[in-house]
């Protein structure tokens, strides 16, 4: 199978739909579909991995200049299928076996309008190219919003009150490029279709992948599970990232906000790399070989 070189290629829908399709041929434990569309009508697929009613969520993309958290999970799903399929070990442990306990399911890319922008510029947002250009001034590769503009990881309903306000008092009173959280909770079809399928499915515990800091967050509010803590510290052992606390305008509105809120389940966040947004995808290997370990716990735990 070909390697997976993201490296000066433009990691848009098109790219990212012959990997899910590519993977699912070649690896036929693997089965893939779609939680829903974006703005611009665009899909956003899953692909699911070993047991589905004991799965864990990984999403990534919740950005659009983040989209090496993309690229670092399908790197990372590549190479688990491919020991899975040679009957390999990793770390002495049987995958195999792992994942007939075991499931994972990944959802590469929550926000396929916004990484598309970043890479094609404000015409992959079809009618909202107009706006997107006026709003933007031209900084398309810092867009992080979806098409519309509401910034999707301030769009949940977790705290979401406290955080309009907050970005009112910070001068973001309507859609942008980055952190207006929308005129109401899960008003965008990207967090409805994320929010719909995690109340449809078990899952145990949630991952979102953001770019940079080398950071995991792991609490909100009083549904955190006692256990998040620990599980954070195991994370931040396997991998040399920090466990921190969030503050300002990173405090509710969030997928892990509304994950441990609402499903009274362990959530976190997972700050990948250090650097300055968007970081290259020269950067992908040097931070998935820091991580791998990180990632194998947080698929298995
Ligand atoms: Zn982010």
């Amino acid at each position: 199978m070909e390697e997976l070189i993201f490296e000066n290629r433009k990691f848009v829908q098109n790219m990212r739909k012959n990997i899910i399709s590519s993977f699912t041929k070649e690896y036929k434990f693997l089965s893939s579909g779609i939680i829903g569309q974006s703005v611009c009508g665009r899909s956003i697929d899953y692909i699911w991995l070993g047991n589905r009613a004991e799965a864990n969520l990984w999403v990534a993309a919740h950005h659009g200049m983040e989209w090496i958290t993309s690229m670092l999970v399908l790197k990372f799903l590549r190479n688990i299928c491919e020991i899975i399929k040679k009957g390999d070990e990793f770390c002495g442990i049987n995958l195999n076996g792992c994942f007939k306990k075991k499931g994972l399911v990944i959802i590469p890319c929550l926000n396929p309008d916004g990484v598309d922008i970043n890479f094609q510029g404000s015409l992959a947002a079809g009618r909202y190219a107009k706006f997107i250009e006026e709003t933007s001034h031209g900084n398309l590769i810092s867009w992080q919003a979806n098409a519309r503009g509401v910034d999707l990881n301030h769009n949940y309903s977790a705290g979401w009150e406290e955080l309009h306000k907050l970005e009112e008092k910070n001068g973001i009173l309507k859609p942008c490029s980055t952190r207006f959280g929308g005129l109401k909770p899960i008003s965008e079809p990207e967090t409805k279709a994320l929010t719909s399928f995690c109340s449809k499915n078990n899952f145990k515990l949630a991952i979102a992948f953001h770019s940079q800091g080398e950071e995991i967050y792991w609490d909100y509010g009083l549904n955190t599970p006692k256990y998040s803590e620990n599980i954070a510290n195991i994370l931040a052992l396997s991998s040399g990232y920090k466990v921190s606390k969030p503050e300002g305008l990173a405090v509710g509105g969030g997928f892990k906000d509304w994950f441990i809120e609402n499903l009274k389940r362990p959530a976190f966040t997972i700050e990948i790399g250090e650097g300055k947004n968007p970081l290259p995808a020269s950067c992908l290997n040097e931070i998935y070989y820091k991580i791998e370990k990180m990632l194998f716990i947080s698929a298995l735990i």
